[in-house]
């Protein structure tokens, strides 16, 4: 050994973007104290260091055994030009197809949340108009054939003023899963449109952001108390059986002590299908965090659902998504679903 070590172990090479510029950046991954981090640098905005995982051994599971063969989409949209990431489209270097498809349909929204990644207000009032979204939906259904999972999101989807139409035209075409990614103020105040949406039950869920039980907590990322919101939404997809997905946003030292209590709280609403945890994202109007340090990391994520007393008592593990390189790096993310993970379909 020569005299000089780094005070790490390298493990991979990496490639990213900048957090400031979104240009391509390159990196490496290294195992630092027990946890992983990745350095990267952009050319302008000089060195990133951003905490990975708090697990090395997790984090090695998910690289090295967690695989699998790469599905592929039926469509490439782009030849490989200027490389990663600018050639997305899907371009024909992508090693995974659409499991899941974003469609975004308005940039507006009723609340203006702190943590918002895509900035949403009251104040945007962008909207797709019905031929562009049309022409996103047909794009999906082209590259995948029959579409696995295509979720309606935003901004506040709700508020498109072809809301029900743009959902009647996902249902026309062979999408498996067609989910609605909302807020839920909508379905909380409004008589009669959480019967609308049950109307496109079975292979529709409602994707229902659900952060905490604490009024603080939704000040701090919501901008308002929306626990009533959240109530009188359940109350009514419970009462029409409406399959639902609580969507957890997860930010370290707010809600991550939560998760236990969510998960209880989950599995006695009849609608509720599964919980997604989702550590928040340094974007947008949220970027007053350090990445090295303050970032809740899925591993710390996974060690706490299985802290869960009835998630140990079924006797159900977690395993991470198989990782792979898909246009963004490295991703591996631990999911917990519950029992009644296939109810509506
Ligand atoms: S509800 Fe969603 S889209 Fe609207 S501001 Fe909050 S995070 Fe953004
Ligand atoms: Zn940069």
């Amino acid at each position: 050994m020569g005299e000089k070590v780094r005070p790490y172990l390298f493990y991979d090479t990496a490639i990213s973007i900048c957090s400031t510029c979104y240009r391509r950046a390159e990196g490496k991954i290294i195992f630092e104290d027990g946890r992983v981090y990745l350095l990267k640098r952009c050319p302008v905005h000089g060195s990133q260091r951003v905490l990975m995982a708090d697990d090395v051994e997790y984090y090695r599971l998910c690289r090295e055994v967690f695989v699998k063969t790469p599905e592929m989409p039926q469509v490439y949209n782009m030849p490989v030009r200027w490389n990663c990431p600018y050639d997305c489209g899907l371009c024909t270097d992508h090693e995974q197809h659409s499991c899941l498809t974003l469609v975004e349909i308005t940039d507006h929204c009723n609340l203006e949340c702190p943590i918002c990644y895509a900035s949403s207000s009251p104040s945007r009032k962008g909207c797709r108009s019905l031929e562009h979204v049309t022409r996103m939906l047909d794009a999906v259904v082209r590259n995948e054939g029959r579409p696995d999972v295509v979720q309606i999101s935003g901004g506040e989807p709700t508020l498109h003023p072809d809301f029900f139409k743009i959902l009647d035209l996902a249902k026309q075409r062979p999408i498996q899963h067609l989910m609605v990614n909302t807020n839920g103020i909508r379905i909380a105040r409004e008589d009669g449109f959480a019967e609308r949406l049950a109307e496109y039950m079975p292979g529709f869920e409602v994707y229902l952001q659900f952060d905490s039980f604490e009024a603080s907590v939704h000040h701090e990322m919501r901008g308002a108390d929306l626990r009533s919101i959240r109530s009188q939404a359940i109350e009514k997809l419970n009462r029409l059986g409406v399959s639902t997905s609580l969507v957890v946003t997860l930010k370290k030292g707010a809600n991550d002590g939560e998760i236990g209590k969510i998960i209880d709280w989950a599995l006695e609403q009849p609608c509720v299908r599964g919980v997604v945890l989702q550590p928040v994202q340094a974007a947008g109007r949220h970027q007053q965090f350090n990445p090295a340090v303050d970032r809740l990391t899925l591993t710390e994520v996974r060690r706490r659902v299985r802290a869960n007393e009835r998630v140990q008592a079924r006797g159900r593990d977690s395993s991470a998504v198989p990782s792979g390189f898909s246009g963004d790096g490295i991703c591996a993310e631990a999911e917990w679903k519950s029992d009644s993970a296939n109810r509506d379909d």
